[in-house]
């Protein structure tokens, strides 16, 4: 198709400039159109948004006719935003408890109607309600180094989102008046919390001093805030999200790591039953189709040897010399081959209860015809 069009272009001979101009539109129109919304940091949209607020509606206006879903549509992508490199660095998320035993633990709160925040230990994850405290227990074996940090972030749990930035949907970043409203994971009843933005990769975190457990406790409670619905449009929409907690050094040494997913929506209690039973049932589905599976193999065995029935009885009761090289190699042969005689005697006598067939001695013949071929090449 390119090809195609280079061949067009140079017809013509009369337009020099035309081709030019093309290729630099279609590079404009890849790279404007690339970035999806959510990779778009939100210091651009605010300046964005602050300058056309304020060039071209007058202040009185603003205050009456504010419209917050305004905001909800991508705005068109300025030639700055579209420089802006996609993020390309991915969060690790697999556990790694470190040399410090870093773990976590959550409440037990059950699936009444009624919780706001629960914990499903079977499926590693936390369903709670928007903007509702979900208390997180951390654990470490060994006091980590001092100034260490707790780190807070969230990505994306499938390989086709996790390339986006989490963040909230823009309904209810307008919704809120404070510096980090674009952070979905708040902690809660901390004034040492410190909002972050990566300024390479956009992606957003919250740090909060790692405190050791008060005297008698093994453990110190961290109070996360999730500040959208799993559903928000423009936002999540839909897709599941893991929240990463690091233990970290001050310098940003990453010393532990626990992950877990997260649903924020209105009954966690209900949506954690209905996800554990659906859980259950494909578990046990699975059972019962590897028992279906494992079932029809003797079946096409059976069926295979009803074929030639009277053949393979036959070959069974026939009788080959094995020339065998070296003592040992005679003596290990022999060991499989008494094995395998004991466990026709066997077999045999259980045919004659349950009339089905192990497959195990015609195996054990197709292993003797075989090194009777290697031996005599
Ligand atoms: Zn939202």
């Amino acid at each position: 198709m390119n090809e195609g069009y280079r061949m067009e272009e140079q017809g013509f001979e009369d337009l020099p400039s035309l081709p030019l101009s093309q290729d630099s539109f279609k590079e404009l129109w890849e790279s404007v159109t690339t970035p999806s919304i959510s990779t778009i940091p939100t210091a651009t949209n605010e300046t964005w948004m602050s300058g056309v607020v304020m060039s071209l509606i007058p202040d009185s206006t603003l205050q009456e006719g504010f419209d917050e879903r305004l905001f909800e549509l991508p705005p068109d992508v300025s030639p700055t935003d579209s420089l802006t490199p996609p993020a390309s660095t991915v969060p690790t998320t697999t556990d790694y408890p470190g040399d410090y035993g870093f773990q976590l633990r959550f409440q037990k709160s059950g699936v009444a109607k009624s919780v706001t925040c629960t914990y499903s230990v079977q499926l590693n994850k936390l369903y709670c309600q928007l903007a509702k405290t979900c208390p997180v227990e951390v654990l470490v074996a060994m006091e980590p180094p001092q100034g260490a940090l707790l780190r807070a972030t969230a990505v994306y749990k499938k390989t086709e989102h996790v390339a986006d930035v989490v963040r909230r949907c823009p309904h209810h970043q307008n919704e809120d008046v404070l510096e980090h409203r674009s952070h979905l994971i708040r902690v809660e009843g901390s004034q040492r919390a410190q909002y972050l933005e990566d300024p390479h990769t956009k992606r957003q975190s919250v740090t909060v001093p790692y405190e050791p457990p008060q005297l008698g406790s093994e453990i110190t409670t961290v109070l996360l805030n999730f500040m959208c619905n799993s559903s928000c449009m423009g936002g999540m929409n839909r897709r599941p999200i893991l929240t990463i907690l690091t233990l970290e050094t001050p310098e940003g040494q990453v010393l532990g790591r626990r992950c877990f997913e997260v649903r924020v929506c209105a009954c966690p209690g209900r949506d954690r039953k209905t996800e554990e039973e659906n859980a259950n049932k494909t578990q046990n589905g699975t059972k019962s189709t590897k028992k279906r599976k494992s079932q029809p193999v003797p079946d096409t065995t059976v069926v295979k040897k009803t074929k030639s029935a009277s053949s393979a009885e036959e070959e069974d009761k026939e009788v080959f010399v094995l020339h065998v090289r070296g003592k040992e190699r005679f003596e290990m042969l022999k060991k499989i081959n008494d094995g395998l005689e004991s466990l026709d005697r066997e077999n045999k006598k259980s045919k004659v209860a349950v009339k089905q067939e192990a497959p195990l001695p015609s195996c054990g013949k197709r292993l003797l015809q075989r090194g009777e071929k290697s031996d005599s090449d």
